[in-house]
Parts: structure tokens; sequence; C-alpha cells
């Protein structure tokens, strides 16, 4: 044995159970009560969780110039402060381009920068022949998921290309992960805003309702069960789309859907912020009324949706952000949240009784690895299994806040809120990489993953 993890609560497959976790060559390889090694890291009134997955994460993203504040380095020094030991971003093609040398150059960026495991999803932004021919190749080179889009320029797909692309990626086995949203409704509602003059960050809400998220993942669900492609919604905000969704589940249909923390605890109200200040919360989709709250938060318990990931987009609010000062239109979208997701879902799901400790590690841990096609290495704790674990500490108070995370980015959109729980220490294959609170890895020690097929298939 390399190390051993004792004394802690480890959340296993079977349940809450004392035990020590034997590490030997960067995997579980004993679970037992009295393990001994040479490195005893004590986990003594601790939780120990499998290293918690984040499937939707965008670092270092280009939008027309513009790169998200975190990079690949930064960005995953955030995540494992947060207890996040795998994440999975995307490539960065648009509508023509070749498929396989953006997959090359993604790699290249994150190769040897990435301080935590990351796959990547495949961006399909056109059903074009050499598309078709990429995407079954890269399938088995462990590419087992791909992002489609129903709007932004370059990327949006219209509903043939969806048809034909759903049925390549059901042929190749690989996930579509879809951004619903309809991109005419979009344009309409934005230019009528526009023209009365409503311009402030507040009318990004109302360019972008409920009804215009779910009428696009009903589409694109009805789509998927015209040639039996499974199908997951990504960043699910509203009971409006939960009704599509469930509704596609009902009908027989292998859909998933995630839902992000700034959805179930933040709100329309956010918009009201004085002066530009909503522009911090402009995101896409935008937050919703607290009535949705309630909703999403029982949808996760009872398994309506599957997943909390942070779709993490961060922009700085000074200088970023600011380029919509003059329009609403023009503001990023997007916002942090790599480094709090898991602070903020134990404290107020499992502190405030909404979840249960078991149901708050499958939707953060253990169903985005089976659906994204890391389990069994990622996303549990077995023998095995990589060794990425998270001993965490149920009592810790920790104020949210700019100045104390690790997020390369001006602000915080939680700002001031305390938690209750904190990540103690972080394991990413055996190696401890956080340490009260703070980041002591190795930039470059995160590993590409190569993936199994979805539990979709
Ligand atoms: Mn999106
Ligand atoms: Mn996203």
């Amino acid at each position: 044995m390399d190390s051993v993890v004792t004394n802690g609560q480890v959340v296993t497959a079977s349940g809450l159970e004392r035990l020590d976790v034997g590490i030997h060559g960067g995997r579980i390889a004993e679970l037992r009560v009295g393990l001994e090694g040479p490195n005893k890291i004590d986990a003594q009134g601790c939780y120990v969780f499998p290293g918690f997955v984040d499937p939707h994460v965008h670092l270092e993203m280009n939008v027309g110039g513009n790169l998200t504040s975190d990079d690949l380095a930064s960005g995953t020094v955030a995540a494992a402060c947060g207890g996040t030991t795998t994440i999975i971003d995307f490539t960065e093609n648009r509508r023509g381009d070749d498929l396989e040398s953006w997959v090359a150059r993604r790699r290249a960026q994150a190769d040897g920068r990435v301080v935590v495991d990351y796959a990547l999803h495949l961006q399909l932004a056109d059903s074009s022949p050499s598309t078709l021919v990429a995407l079954r190749r890269l399938s088995e080179q462990g590419y087992r998921s791909a992002k489609l889009y129903t709007t932004y320029d370059g990327v949006r797909l219209s509903d043939r290309d969806f048809l034909e692309l759903l049925t390549a990626v059901r042929d190749a086995q690989v996930l579509p992960m879809v951004h619903t949203e309809n991109d005419h409704a979009i344009a309409f509602l934005t230019r009528r805003l526009l023209a009365q003059g409503l311009v402030a960050p507040r009318y990004h809400a109302d360019s972008r309702p409920p009804l215009v998220e779910a009428e696009a993942a009903n589409r694109v669900a009805i789509l998927a069960g015209l040639v039996n492609a499974p199908l997951y919604i990504a960043h699910l905000t509203c009971a409006e789309t939960l009704e599509r969704v469930q509704s596609a589940r009902q009908r027989g249909q292998r859909v998933f859907a995630e839902t992000c923390p700034q959805y179930l605890l933040l709100s329309t109200d956010e918009y009201d912020r004085p002066g530009f200040e909503g522009a911090k919360y402009v995101l896409s989709p935008p937050l919703r009324d607290q009535a949705n709250w309630p909703l999403l938060w029982e949808a996760l318990a009872e398994d309506a949706l599957q997943v909390v990931s942070t779709d993490h987009c961060p922009w700085n609010y000074a200088t970023q952000k600011a380029l919509g000062r003059h329009a609403f239109n023009a503001i990023p979208n997007g916002a942090p949240g790599i480094e709090t997701r898991i602070p903020l879902l134990f404290s107020e799901g499992v502190g405030k009784g909404r979840l249960s400790l078991q149901r708050f590690v499958e939707v953060c841990a253990t169903s985005p690895a089976r659906i994204f096609g890391l389990y069994p290495r990622k996303g549990v704790i077995a023998v095995g299994a990589d060794a990425d674990l998270v001993i965490y500490d149920p009592q810790r108070r920790v104020t949210l806040s700019q100045a104390n995370l690790h997020q390369r980015v001006d602000y915080c959109p939680y700002e001031g809120r305390e938690v209750v729980g904190y990540p103690s220490v972080v394991l990413l294959r055996g190696e401890v990489i956080v340490e009260n609170g703070q980041f002591v890895g190795r930039r470059g020690k995160g590993q590409f993953v190569r993936r199994e097929v979805s539990c979709a298939y």
C-alpha cells in the first residue's frame, strides 16, 4: 500500500460505512477497517467521497476573440479546491471546421497544464460527411459524447442537421448533450426589447423566457425519439422544460438532464441589482423565478434530474461583462461556479435535508461518471477505481467570496453566502492535491481520460 485514508465515513455504492481506504499505484486497492500503510491520512470526523465529476465546464473558451477568464490551469486548480477531480470541457470547432484537428488543438492546450483529469465533448456544428466520419473515429478513441446547439451563430443546427447528427451519434454510440433554446424566438424577443430601448441586463431574462427553453427541449426530444437516439439535456432550469423531459421519459425514451447550482439557488431577483450589476448573472438559459427551486430540488432527489454540473463560464465583470453596457445581448454569457458546486450542494442539499448524502454523491459524481462513460474508473469508491478522493469536513464553515476562492474572475455570484461543510483534503489518483483549502498539486498532473460508451447505450 502506498497510502491509507483512515477513520473516515466512506460513501460507497452500498452506503455509508466506517472504512479505511488503501491506495496502491494510484488506485483503490483495498477497503476495510484496520488497514496499515506508510502514509496515513486521518479522516477522523470527515466523510470520504469519490472525487467529484463536473461534466460541463468552459475553460479558456474563445468567444469572438474574448477568452473565458479561467484558463485550463487556473480553472482546474479551482475545480480541485472545490472537490472536483474530473472535468469535461468542449472542443471549439464551428460549422465547416475539421473536427479532428480541433480535437488535437484542444488536447495540446490541456495536456501538461490541467491539474485534474479531463475529457472533452466533441462539438458537432454541422452534419457534413467528413464530420460524420471523424465522429466514428473519435468515438473509438474514447470521445463518447458530443455537444449540439439549437442556438448561437456558428454552431446552431437546423432540425435536419439534428436528425442527421442524432442518427450518427446513435450509430457511433456517442451521447448527444444539447443546449436547448429556440433561436428564432430569442432573436424575435431580443429585437423587440431593444427597439423599445430596454437594454439593461435584466432584459436578458425576458429575451429567453422558460418556454423558449422548453420548446427546444421538447423538439429535440421528439427528434431524438424519431431516430431512437438517447439524449442529455444541458442546464435545465425550469418546470416548463422538466415537464417536456418527463413526457419523453414516459414515452420510454432514454433522456437524461442536468441542472446547475445557479438554477437551484439564484433567481431573477439578481437582475434587480443596482446599475449594471445584473450583468454578473447574465448566463443562458437565464436565472428563473424562485418558484422553480423546490421543483428542481425535488426532481434531483427523485431522479427526474440526474446530474448537477456547473456550466462554469467565467467572464470578468470589470472588463468583459462591460462589453454589454449598451445592450444586454452584447454581455458575454456565463458565470463562474467550478469551485463552489460541491460546497453549495452539500450545504444547501444535504445540510438542509433536500438530498440524502447518497443522492448528493450520485448527482455530483456517480451519475455523471456513468452517463459520460467514466464509470467505474471515476465516480465511485470501489476496489480498482482511481484513488480520486475528497475528505470532507461537514462542520467547516466557509463564507464564499471572490477573495478566498481560486477561480480566476473578479466576482463570486454567491459573495457573502455561508456554507457548512467544505473539502479538507483532495486526492487525485492517490496524490494529495489539496490540503487545508490550498492547492498543493502539480501543474500538468491531470490526464486525459479515454472514456467508455455511455450507460445510455
Ligand atoms: Mn449552454
Ligand atoms: Mn455551457
